[in-house]
Parts: structure tokens; sequence; C-alpha cells
């Protein structure tokens, strides 16, 4: 057949992980095409992911903190809220960010083709755009992004009254009484806005406790600050019917244990259906490619993230948990780089996680849970948050932090936060896990006072087995 377009690299798929390969491989002298079926670069991440809930949720904290300072003898007025123009504000921020990609893609040469992409050999993708008109890349290599899509519950009716993350992310309604189906990171940041935008909230999980992968002396932390947002949080619970009625979203639940007793049916003006993402592995034609997918729609790769194919990589939501943007980005570079012939590999010992709740849960390595589950030999060293100067002056003393250390070599495998600005605090953890620092290292660094970053070097001043 014809071919329209001839690139050294071809990238599918614009998220974080995309357009950081696409930016990595045109840095690195690779001829490069960008294929995105959506008019704005981002995917996910930028335009109904990462940065649009952190616009909501940056909101939700200025109101719940001034609320908050009535006890520090400052009251402000009830806030107004102008729903159309909160939205304008989030969608002014997704078009900064995304109109900042679209100067960084032109900046490098890199070729935006937009369309579905398909593949259609081992060396071609036929791009068909809005319009049907369709184009074929000829590519020597290329890197698979094409991401995630929300997991649909089967029973769930078409209405308006029931959203997924990206339908709540569009407000447009503040309900009264809301229920979150899915008790995980991105259900909980959308019921932090809605809560405090002034819905009443419920919540469903069928795993025995929210926040599943967090510690659960942090997530208890943040349920107890949060108690005020919540009428019924019902764990071990399963959805199983959804009813669009005139009067509401009618939704019956089961336990999850056989012989325990389900809460009564309830009635809600909206509800977010917030159950997981699935890897969009079996929608671009892979097996004209000869690239492997599993039966879940996902791609394996190596520790260069190459697929069965070898000038074919993949990288991103679509080969693997932990779905993260930063795990995305750091898989793209190592693709790009592995592609234009250096010798990079993923190697990174551990990836953070974040709840942007308020207080935000954070944490990365080993945590506490997981090694008494798995019989690890651990130490570990905690820094209440009421023993902080700073926090106590913010008035938000409830958190601490946590690091876990290896019983044996004493150095630091893990650690966990919660409290305000939780995530913007994990990264050091990161560093010290990934340089191999014990609690030496990290007690006696001299860390600015007073901060909520000093608590880490406290957590490891307060470990007995070494800093004495
Ligand atoms: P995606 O971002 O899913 O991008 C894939 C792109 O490929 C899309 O633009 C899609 O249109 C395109 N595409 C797919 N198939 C084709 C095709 N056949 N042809 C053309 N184009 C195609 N992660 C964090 O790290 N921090 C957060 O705070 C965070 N918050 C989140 C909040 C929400 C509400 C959601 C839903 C997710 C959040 N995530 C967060 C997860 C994060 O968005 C994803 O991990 C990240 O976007 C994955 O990047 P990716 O490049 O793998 O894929």
């Amino acid at each position: 057949g014809t071919v329209d377009i001839e690139c050294d690299m071809m990238v599918l798929g614009a998220g974080p992980g995309g357009y950081s390969a696409a930016f990595r491989s045109a840095d690195l002298g690779l001829s490069t095409v960008l294929v995105e079926r959506y008019s704005t670069l981002g995917g996910v991440c930028l335009n109904v992911g990462c940065i649009p809930s952190k616009a909501l949720l940056h909101v939700a904290a200025v109101i719940d903190e001034t609320a908050a300072m009535s006890g520090h003898g400052v009251t402000f007025a009830k806030p107004q809220i102008d729903l159309d123009a909160l939205r304008a504000h989030k969608d002014g921020v997704i078009k900064q960010m995304t109109g900042g990609l679209d100067g960084m893609a032109k900046a490098r040469k890199v070729n935006v083709v937009q369309g579905l992409g398909q593949f259609v050999s081992p060396h071609h993708i036929e791009v068909t755009a809005a319009d049907g008109s369709k184009k074929v890349v000829q590519f020597k290599q290329a890197i698979i992004a094409a991401g995630s899509s929300v997991v649909k519950l089967p029973f769930v009716p078409e209405d308006p009254r029931i959203v997924d993350s990206t339908g709540a992310l569009e407000l447009r309604q503040i309900p009264k009484r809301m229920l979150v189906i899915g008790g995980g990171i991105i259900g909980l940041e959308m019921a932090t806005v809605y809560s405090t935008l002034g819905a009443r909230i419920d919540v469903v999980e069928m795993m025995d406790g929210l926040m599943q992968g967090a510690d659960r002396d942090m997530v208890k932390v943040w349920q107890k600050h949060n108690q005020h947002r919540f009428d019924n949080v019902m764990t071990k619970t399963k959805t199983v019917g959804v009813e669009a009625l005139p009067e509401g979203i009618k939704v019956t639940f089961e336990a999850a244990e056989a012989g325990a007793a389900a809460p009564a049916p309830q009635l809600y003006d909206l509800v977010l259906v917030a159950v997981g993402r699935s890897p969009n592995g079996k929608k671009i034609a892979a097996e004209k490619a000869g690239v492997a997918v599993t039966d879940r729609g996902f791609i394996n790769v190596d520790k260069q993230m190459r697929t069965n194919v070898p000038h074919i990589f993949a990288i991103g939501d679509l080969v693997g948990q932990p779905m993260l943007a930063h795990k995305a980005v750091h898989e793209a570079h190592v693709a790009a780089e592995a592609a234009a012939g250096h010798k990079a590999f993923f190697d990174a010992t551990v990836i953070p996680s974040v709840a942007y709740t308020d207080p935000e849960v954070a944490w990365v390595g080993v945590t506490e849970d997981e090694a008494k589950a798995k019989g690890l030999a651990i130490e570990k060293g905690v820094f209440p948050w009421a023993a902080s100067g700073r926090a106590v002056a913010n008035g938000r003393a409830e958190g601490f932090t946590k690091l876990i250390f290896d019983a044996e070599s004493k150095r630091v495998i893990g650690g966990g936060i919660v409290g305000t600005h939780a995530g913007d605090m994990i990264g050091e953890v990161a560093v010290a896990i990934e340089m191999g620092a014990d609690a030496v290292d990290i007690g006696k660094t001299i860390h600015p006072h007073p901060t909520l970053g000093e608590s880490i070097g406290m957590a490891a001043e307060v470990y007995k087995g070494v800093c004495t």
C-alpha cells in the first residue's frame, strides 16, 4: 500500500507516557511521529485525570482551610460557589498545560498526527482522522503508549446522574446525596471535592478498607479527619444493582462475605463509578504488528520496555500496575533511550503513590502492612506531627511520618507520610531508598526548621536502631 509519512519513531498515544517518549526520541535525533486520537495532547492525566482533579482539590482545600480558620480567630464569610466559573478555571488549567505540550512538540519538530491508530503491519500504522480520512505511517521503531480506560460495571444503566471520573470532573451539578462506588484514590479524591462543595457522601467498597495499598494506620488518620464528609462508609460490600428512577438512582448492595447483613438499598442524586481502569491493549490491532497482548489487555515488556517484537516498545498504564503518570514518564525515557541505542533499563526500586486527599496520604517502597504479611524483618521510626511545631502552627497536627528499615542492613526500604503536603515530601524518602541510605544518612542530614519535611529526619532520629 501507499505510505504517507515515514519516520524513525512512531509513538502511539499522547498521554504522559507518549509525549515524554516522543520528546525524548526527538531530542535523541530520531525523526518522530506522535499519533493521538484526541485534539489535545496530554492523555488521561492532563485532560481528565491528575491535573483537573488537582485543580478542583486545591479549591476544596482552600475552602476547608478557610473554614478551619475560625478556630484560629479568623472567620470568613460562607463561600459562594459559581460552578460555571470553577469549571472554567479547571478547563483553563488543562488548556494551559496541553497548550504547553503543543509548543514543546513543535519546538522538537515532533510530527503530531491526529486520529485513531491501528497497526497494519510490524512497520506500519493506519491513522483514521475524525473526518474518516486515513494516513499510513511507516516506522522503523515504535513505542505503544495507548493507556487505559475506565472499567464499567455491566449492570449500570446510561443516565446523566451516573458518572465515571471523567464525568465527575465535568462538575455539572452538586448533588445532595452522592454515592462513590470504589474506595480507591480516584474515588476518594472526587469525594473530597464534592463533599466540600456541599454533597453528602456514601462510599461502597468490596475490600475490608478504603485506600487499599496504604498502611491502615495512615488510612485511619485520614478517615478520622474526614468522618464529617460521609454518612455511610460501606466496606466489605458489593454493589449489585443500579436503577435509574425518576426520584433518584436506586442502588442495591450485598455483603461481600457470605452470611453478613447487607446495607439497605439507597436513593442517590449522583453516583460515581470508580472501580478501576483497564488497559487499551486490545484496541490497537496489536496482532497485526505481531505484538502479544494478555487476556486482560496488558502488553508484557522486558527491562528495556521492549515487547515480544524487538523494535516495538510499550509503556505506561498499558504495561501494568501501578497505573501512574510518573511511572509512565520514567518508562517513556527508558524506551526512547533504548530505541536510540543507549543502554537504558527500567531499574527503579520504588514508585511512590499519593492520595491527594485532605490530609494527603503518601507512601513508597515496602509498607508496614506488606512487611507483616510477608514476614519481612523490619524496624520502623515514626514521628508524630503532634510534636512538629510547624504542623501544630498550621493547626494540622493529625499526621505522622514513618520510615521502614531493613532490620539487618538498617537501610530504609519504605516510608509513609499522612498529613498536609505529604505528596510533596515523599520524594525525599524515594531518593533515600534509591541511594541505599540508612537512618544515620537521613537523621544526620540537616533539614530546615520548622518544616513538615523535617519530620522525615525526625523519623530517622526516632528510630533507635542506629541513631543514638
Ligand atoms: P493515557 O494518559 O491513558 O494516554 C493514552 C493516550 O493514548 C490517550 O490520549 C488516548 O486518547 C490515546 N490513544 C489510545 N489508543 C489510541 C489509538 N488507537 N489511536 C490514537 N490514540 C490512542 N496518576 C498520577 O500519577 N497522579 C495522579 O494524581 C493521578 N490522578 C488521576 C486522576 C484520575 C481521575 C484518573 C482517571 C487518573 C489519574 N492518574 C493519576 C493516572 C494517570 O492519569 C495515568 O497513569 C496516566 O495518564 C497514564 O499515562 P499513559 O501515557 O500510559 O496513558
